[in-house]
């Protein structure tokens, strides 16, 4: 098919209105995201070259430092992507880069590479290069959520209609049991009791925090509203009631979260679903554009997809009876 195009365009390529092309190029993309797919199509003629390299840069994925300078370096680019998903450490040797990306719509940084000490510093210097204009903000694998950072994004990012920060997919379930607690003890995964004394003052707080943003609809904070010990119980409790073995003494199975533990559902399931709703109500009223909320969750019973296991999302529905701190 391709080969069909290129030969007709080839003939008579300006007889053919640009919003045709266009379709043509996104068609083509929408079968296959890799540059083979506009490889041919962009040979034909400049003018061709010109809308597919538009087409296919609208959404860059950068996979290294190099990959991320390299990008930098082609002409047009700053002005065509609109949609970016990058990790936080490529692009610190040229940050300042960000900031020619004008048109840029739709932004997801992975933080995977930061610690506690280094987060904030690395948001600041981030943030300080978008363009304010931003609609859709994904923050992964930070290692806390607080209010500095919430506020911090509220302030940079007015025009933000979509919001996803989240912390919990730093827990490493990959390896071993000591991996998984290790990992749980360098991330603010759950902020109750130790940051917040209860969920009330949590959703208070975020919610309070995020108030400047006007237009959000879509609201998702991937953090426990557990207790902290929910976590260390499981580990302390569930992983050695399932881990001994008679014949060895140790279990070399790999370990798993409280979402796949019937003892912990059974404890912890129902009352965390109603702190889940709370929390919910609470900044569905602060914050009243928004018509979904979601939080990280080790019993969640209203998740979708892939992480309907370990998502909850709360569809807003402007009648829930919940009280709202006016104390700051
Ligand atoms: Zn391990
Ligand atoms: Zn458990």
């Amino acid at each position: 098919m391709v080969f069909e195009v290129c030969r007709a365009l080839r003939k008579d390529a300006t007889a053919i209105p640009v919003e045709i092309l266009d379709v043509i190029v996104t068609s083509l993309l929408s079968h296959n995201r890799r540059f083979c797919a506009i490889a041919n199509i962009s040979l034909v003629s400049s003018r061709l070259r010109l809308i597919a390299f538009r087409r296919y840069f609208e959404t860059l994925e950068v996979r290294s430092p190099r990959h991320w300078d390299k990008s930098c370096r082609i002409l047009g680019m700053f002005n065509w992507v609109r949609k970016m998903r990058v990790a936080a450490s490529d692009v610190q040797s040229n940050m300042d880069a960000l900031s020619s990306f004008g048109s840029l719509r739709s932004l997801e940084i992975d933080f995977s590479s930061d610690g506690l000490s280094t987060q904030k510093t690395r948001c600041s210097l981030l943030f300080k290069s978008l363009t304010a204009d931003l609609t859709v903000l994904k923050l992964t694998s930070l290692p806390r959520i607080d209010t500095a950072l919430l506020s911090l994004v509220a302030s940079r990012f007015p025009s933000l209609t979509t919001l996803e920060l989240s912390s919990t997919e730093r827990l490493d379930k990959e390896c071993c049991w000591l991996c998984f607690e290790e990992s749980s003890s360098c991330t603010i995964h759950s902020p109750v009791p130790d940051v917040f004394p209860s969920i009330e003052v949590l959703a208070n707080a975020y919610g309070r925090a995020l108030q400047p943003l006007e237009n959000l609809e879509y609201l998702f904070l991937g953090v426990f509203l557990s207790d902290a010990d929910v976590l260390s119980c499981h580990f302390d409790r569930c992983a050695s009631v399932v881990i001994s073995s008679p014949r060895t003494g140790f279990y070399s199975s790999p370990p798993f979260g409280p979402d796949k533990c019937v003892i912990c559902t059974a404890e912890h399931g129902a009352a965390v679903h109603e702190r889940e709703r709370l929390a919910s109500g609470i900044v569905e009223k602060i914050l009243p554009s928004l018509k979904t909320v979601g939080w990280s969750s080790h019993f969640s019973e209203h998740g979708s997809g892939a992480d309907r296991r370990t998502k909850t999302t709360i569809f807003c529905t402007r009648t829930l009876k919940v009280k709202v701190d006016s104390t700051r």
